[in-house]
């Protein structure tokens, strides 16, 4: 039958990642099971109030109702590098260097369209954030996968990349602080990589989505902090950690102008811009008063203390991390990430993520989310105590 049989780009998808926790989750629920969710990447507190204001008085402004500009206002984009200047000391064109999106995965799954032809490598970090392999399978590219193993400090091995794959590779997506392992990148690794992407001219697409998320003192660094960077790639950003904001869609990449300039071509032909109360709320919450961010960080900090010292007590391995709201913990000997997945679900009523979900190299580990306030932690640690493992 010819009617509404699915396109080969959907045939292609891996299996959603969250489905068949989301069906287990059910079963338990249904059985009356308290379930703890550790699972999904979604900071648990509101909004902060004053970015809700700004945005309940710019909805009300008739100014703002109509079609947007496509690459977001300049009070935005000014705003953007403005903040980048301040932050990392990287200076942007507003105009023509610093784009807007509707939530950093619009534009992480638009960019491959706009660059990659049908058969293209991209280079996909895994485990990793599933949109780098999805949005080069809607492009009609192909992933070559590069591992992150606890041996190379999660960052890729650049020197293991074929020479072949290395020609014929268009992109390479990063993201540090990195979603699932929590490793970070330092200035020294991207100089490596800024010199690779000139070496075999490969574009650089780097996930900045939690270098706002961070701990004891330590910084992430922006990609384009490095010489040279903003001659090869370009960074995406995102309010929805940083500010508790993932429900309002609000983003923005900037870097390189023929990068910026062709995922740009690409969004005015499939969306039409940013809702500018949002853009307005998005600025007021980077020019605000940021003691809201220094305060997440100190709740997501406790929150880690408390579940790293518990799970290495019972016998976990797990690193603090310096920099996201994830813990990457390795397995108990003797079972698959998928078994201890069921098993903490079944028998303790949590909610975790099974490493291999984002990618083979995963296998071995689970996520934890930090997104439970920290009593929910301490019941859950109970929990684990209560199992043999
Ligand atoms: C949460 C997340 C994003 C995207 O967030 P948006 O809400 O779309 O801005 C991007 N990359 C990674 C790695 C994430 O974890």
């Amino acid at each position: 039958m010819k009617i509404l049989e699915k396109a080969e780009r959907l045939k292609k998808l891996p299996p959603y990642l969250f489905k068949e926790i989301d069906r287990k989750k059910s079963e338990a629920q249904a059985q009356g099971i308290d379930i703890i969710d550790l699972g999904v990447g979604d900071p648990d507190l509101p909004t902060p109030p004053h970015i809700i204001e700004t945005l309940k008085k710019s909805a009300e402004d008739p100014a703002n109702h109509q079609y947007p500009s496509y690459s977001g206002m300049s009070l935005f984009k000014e705003t953007v590098a403005k903040w980048y200047q301040q932050r990392f000391g990287v200076k942007l064109d507003p105009d023509s260097e610093v784009v807007s999106l509707i939530g950093s995965k619009e534009g992480i799954a638009h960019f491959p369209l706009a660059f990659i032809n049908p058969g293209d490598i991209v280079l996909v970090p895994t485990p990793g954030y599933p949109v780098y392999h999805i949005a080069t399978l809607f492009a009609g590219g192909e992933s070559f996968f590069m591992p992150l193993i606890k041996e190379n400090n999660f960052l890729p091995d650049l020197e293991a990349i074929p020479a072949d794959i290395c020609a014929q590779a268009r992109i390479m997506f990063l993201n540090y602080p990195n979603n699932p392992t929590s490793a970070i990148a330092d200035l020294d690794f991207f100089k490596r990589v800024v010199e690779f992407a000139n070496k075999h001219q490969i574009a650089i697409c780097h996930d900045a989505a939690y270098t706002e998320m961070a701990f004891d003192g330590y910084s992430p660094p922006s990609f384009l902090e490095v010489e040279g960077a903003k001659e090869v790639g370009l960074e995406f950003h995102s309010l929805s950690k940083t500010y508790n904001m993932t429900g309002w869609r609000i983003g923005f990449a900037v870097g390189n102008k023929k990068a910026i300039e062709g995922l740009g071509a690409i969004k005015s032909n499939i969306d039409s811009g940013a809702f500018q109360a949002i853009q307005l709320a998005g600025i007021e919450a980077i020019t605000g008063d940021q003691a809201c961010v220094r305060h997440m960080n100190e709740v997501y900090k406790r929150r880690r203390d408390i579940m790293v010292e518990g799970l290495n007590e019972l016998g976990f391995t797990v690193d603090p991390p310096k920099a996201t709201f994830y813990l990457w913990v390795e397995v108990p000997s003797g079972f698959t990430s998928a078994q201890i997945t069921s098993r903490l679900l079944e028998e303790a009523g949590l909610v975790v993520t099974p490493g291999n979900g984002f990618g083979e190299p995963g296998e071995g580990y689970f996520r934890i989310a930090l997104t439970q306030k920290s009593d929910r932690l301490i019941e859950a640690l109970n929990r684990l105590k209560k199992m043999t493992f």
